[in-house]
């Protein structure tokens, strides 16, 4: 018989010292050690040392599991019984080093995008759409999330060097610290750079509007056309997004992409908590606020106020907090969605003990 062990080094996959210290604390017997890949329906895609397995979780872990965070999701470190050469049980889900969600005011009603994100690059494309204020939304989210952010600036084929250069410096200003790449999916400018920002045995995501160049860059960065490209709607000049993949990619330097449309549209709910530490200028100034609830509207004695008017805080922060606030109230607002929600994980929980059922059988 052929030997087909396949021996992927589980560091290449992103396992760490931090993974391996959670590992040998559940003392399995047994078990071994793979990551998430891709979800279908409730079986998973589990990558291991000697290649891929479909793996199902425990019907006592469904039984027990209390919310859609209990189950694994792409990215999860999990450890696996191995029933055949490409079947496999899910005994136990590693703790995770971050996790993308979307939160709603609801402790307990969290969506998990993906987990174990290292690194998310924020694309902003540097066209008509333009908009500096919208970083400040995907910061909230990668500050929530416990992943680094940093920049890609595409599409700067379509703009002069001077205004790229104005653009780069204007983050700068506002954002201090964060590391920005500048690329054109089109002329491949910067491609080799961003290569070289991401590296072996990382993860990555990457976040941002619809028709930014997600897409593009992904399959520039993978040499192939993987993932579909949307194509321009004529009306908005926008790229519609068609992205149909799920799950983890493999670059040919090491690196790893998460993509699916749940990234694709984390954007738009941002969690209460983490705006508190983009922000921390504002929270700063609010302890100075007459009233402890203040809302740093129009009530007397606001701190933050007195602050934009003597020039102190930067008014485009400020709008940009107060809209902020405002998108997260509504999304806290929502018992539609949080009912449609909870409704959505009955409905799982019941197909992942049928489909269970099905497996063992
Ligand atoms: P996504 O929605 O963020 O995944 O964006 P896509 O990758 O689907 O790209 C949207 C549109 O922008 C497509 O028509 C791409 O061809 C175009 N596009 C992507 N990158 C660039 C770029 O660097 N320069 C220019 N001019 N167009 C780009
Ligand atoms: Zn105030």
């Amino acid at each position: 018989m052929i030997d087909e062990t396949v021996n992927i080094k589980l560091e290449d996959l992103g396992y760490d010292d931090f993974f391996d210290l959670k590992w040998k604390s559940l003392e399995l017997k047994n078990a071994s050690a793979g990551r998430v890949t891709a979800e279908h329906k409730e079986a998973y895609k589990v990558k291991c040392s000697d290649g891929e397995y479909l793996a199902k979780i425990t019907g006592k872990q469904i039984f027990n599991a209390t919310t859609r965070a209990d189950y694994p999701a792409v990215g999860d470190w999990v450890a696996i019984t191995k029933l055949d050469k490409v079947r496999a049980v899910i005994q136990n889900i590693l703790p995770r080093k971050t996790i993308l969600q979307k939160k709603y005011s609801d402790k307990e009603a969290v969506q998990i995008i993906a987990v174990n994100i290292d690194v998310a690059l924020i694309v902003e494309s540097l066209d008509k759409d333009y908009n500096l204020n919208r970083f400040e939304r995907y910061f909230v989210l990668t500050d929530e999330s416990g992943i680094k952010p940093a920049i890609i600036l595409n599409k700067i084929d379509l703009v002069a060097e001077a205004e790229l250069n104005e653009k780069i410096e204007q983050i700068k200003n506002r954002f201090g610290g964060v590391d920005i790449i500048s690329t054109s999916a089109i002329t491949e400018q910067g491609l080799g750079e961003l290569m070289n920002y991401i590296i072996r045995g990382k993860t990555y995501c990457f976040l941002g509007s619809s028709g930014v160049g997600k897409s593009s860059l992904i399959n520039k960065l993978l040499k192939s056309n993987t993932i579909k490209i949307g194509e321009i709607s004529e009306a908005t000049g926008k790229g519609k997004h068609t992205t149909t993949a799920r799950g983890m990619y493999f670059l040919e330097n090491g690196g790893m992409v998460i993509d699916n449309p749940g990234i694709r549209d984390v954007g738009i709910a941002v969690a209460d908590a983490g705006i508190e530490n983009v922000f921390d200028e504002i929270i700063l100034l609010s302890n100075g606020c007459k009233y402890s609830d203040c809302h740093h509207i129009h009530e007397p004695g606001c701190a933050v106020l007195q602050a934009v008017k003597d020039g102190k805080l930067d008014q485009a922060k400020y709008q940009n907090y107060i809209k902020l606030k405002k998108e997260n109230e509504f999304y806290e607002m929502t018992d539609f969605e949080k009912r449609k929600k909870d409704r959505k994980f009955g409905q799982y929980v019941k197909k992942a003990k049928k489909r269970l059922k099905d497996f063992e059988s």
